[in-house]
């Protein structure tokens, strides 16, 4: 239930639970204290007052126009009656002496002093813990004597501590009611609240290991919006850590990558370094050792200059200041082109160029062509190199197929080397995680060749991604978004 609806329930339940429990204390005294039916009770209790009301208007009227029934016992005696099962009787005196007390009064307090009442004029009784209240009303006997009525009548139907004691026990179960509200309700807020307070104070502390465990809810609705919080927290946490440890995993490295590189730097430059010292002592006497001195700089100084010219564009690419020109081109046929340039190359490194365009139509896209052929050349160089670094001699090829995937153009890119290791698959393409493993002497890569194709491709829209064929050899599939208007546009 979530805490909006939970509030609203308290403040409801607030609102009726001690008035219900209220009206339940009040019955539960009523029907212990008194036997009568309750609807009986209500309906005396509504003819009390007025009935009473009629009563004192005969009396009153009898006193005005005829004293002299109060000089007559039995019509006394008879009123008194009538009174007293209205709740009321009355006092008479005759030149302030007490003639008559009606018995429905002394029966109430069968002790009192009823002449001391009369003379000190008094306003209220409390008989049998009820209260009554007074009517004076004097008249002339015929005699002329002063006559006086003091009539008492019951003022409250219930006895006097009926109202203290509802207002008592009304305040005592609001307190209830809300100090039970407050417990259970706040217990739902407050006790994940201070779970989630010791979670982040753990995270403060630089603890992410600490797992928020959380009721499993199963629809996400139905969770609280507390349970949500945690939810979120939870996820933070997990996510936080991840990308402390990915973070940490990067830090590491681009401290091995810069070893490394620094290493690679070094080897080369100490080799340059011994061939110059070479030709300047004299060593390579002859013009033809100073010529192979000469083309070694020269092949050391080139390989430095490309491994510098990858890391400038990994660095530029990771940074995002590498400004894209793209132009529409049609993608079969820059591959075409691009194939017909490697072409030569690749002959005579022993490998067979195929092309096969699926398509055969236009397949227009938005490319920077300078830099797809950067991707396209990474990956080809790849496919040579491991094929050649096998040492099988055997006939080698690589594919390169082009065709539409809905709104894409696929570029694949296959070859029949030894493929890619399944351990090896989903990293290939962080330049960081693969970097020594792809840095052996042998090949000689940099480590950020693919690295480079993947931050190309995202930086036109697309993907790229790697997988093994079925019959060996690795095939590296490339989607590019094509332009909406496919047809039209400037062709490189
Ligand atoms: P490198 O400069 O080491 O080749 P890359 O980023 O270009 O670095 O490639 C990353 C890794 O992917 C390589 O070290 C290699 O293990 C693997 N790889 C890339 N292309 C191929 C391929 N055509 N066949 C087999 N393995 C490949």
């Amino acid at each position: 239930m979530s805490i909006k609806v939970k509030l609203y329930m308290s403040y409801l339940a607030m609102a009726i639970v001690p008035v219900f429990l209220l009206m339940l204390f009040m019955m539960f005294l009523f029907f212990t204290g008194n036997e009568q039916d309750y609807r009986e009770f209500r309906n005396a209790q509504k003819n009390e007052s007025l009935n009473q009301a009629i009563l004192f208007g005969e009396l009153t009227y009898v006193l005005r126009e005829d004293p002299a029934q109060m000089e007559d016992p039995a019509y006394v005696s008879g009123m008194q009656q009538r009174l007293s099962e209205q709740w009321a009787g009355f006092l008479l005196t005759k030149d302030s002496k007490l003639m008559d007390v009606s018995s429905f009064l002394e029966e109430q307090s069968p002790d009192e002093d009823w002449q001391n009442i009369v003379d000190e004029g008094r306003q209220t009784l409390f008989l049998k813990l009820y209260q009554f209240k007074s009517k004076h009303i004097a008249f002339q006997f015929e005699d002329g004597s002063e006559g006086a009525v003091w009539l008492y009548y019951r003022s409250d139907p219930v006895p006097i501590f009926w109202h203290p004691l509802s207002l008592a026990a009304g305040m005592a179960f609001i307190i209830l009611t809300s100090l039970l509200l407050t417990y259970f309700v706040s217990r739902s807020i407050i006790r994940p609240i201070r779970t989630l307070r010791a979670a982040a104070l753990k995270i403060k502390e630089g603890d992410l290991t600490h797992e928020l465990h959380l009721e499993k809810q199963a629809a996400k609705k139905k969770q609280n919006e507390i349970e949500q919080l945690s939810a979120a927290f939870e996820e933070m946490r997990i996510r936080l850590k991840h990308s402390i440890e990915q973070s940490l995993q990067y830090e590491d490295n681009r401290k091995q990558l810069l070893s490394h590189i620094s290493h690679d730097l070094k080897t080369p430059i100490s080799a340059i370094k011994g061939y110059v010292e070479g030709i300047l002592d004299g060593i390579a006497n002859t013009e033809e050792k100073r010529l192979r001195y000469m083309q070694t700089i020269y092949r050391k100084a080139s390989d430095m200059d490309q491994l510098i010219d990858e890391l400038f564009l990994f660095s530029k690419l990771d940074l995002h200041r590498v400004v894209y020109d793209f132009k529409t081109v049609d993608i079969a046929r820059y591959l075409e082109y691009w194939l017909d340039e490697q072409r030569f190359e690749m002959e005579k490194a022993g490998v067979k160029l195929v092309f096969q365009d699926t398509e055969g139509g236009a397949l227009q896209a938005a490319v920077d062509p300078d830099k797809l052929y950067r991707v396209f050349t990474n990956i080809l160089n790849n496919s040579v190199k491991y094929m050649l670094q096998d040492g099988i001699t055997r006939e080698h090829q690589v594919t390169v197929r082009v065709s539409r995937e809905a709104d894409f153009a696929k570029i694949e890119i296959e070859d029949t080397g030894p493929g890619i290791d399944a351990d090896d698959l989903p990293y290939i393409f962080d330049g960081f995680y693969r970097a020594e493993q792809s840095r052996n002497s042998e090949t000689g890569g940099s480590g950020l060749g693919l690295a480079i194709v993947k931050q190309i491709a995202e930086g036109h829209g697309g993907t790229v991604w790697a997988e093994n064929r079925a019959d060996g050899g690795a095939r590296f599939c490339l989607k590019l978004p094509l332009t909406s208007d496919n047809q039209g546009g400037e062709t490189a």
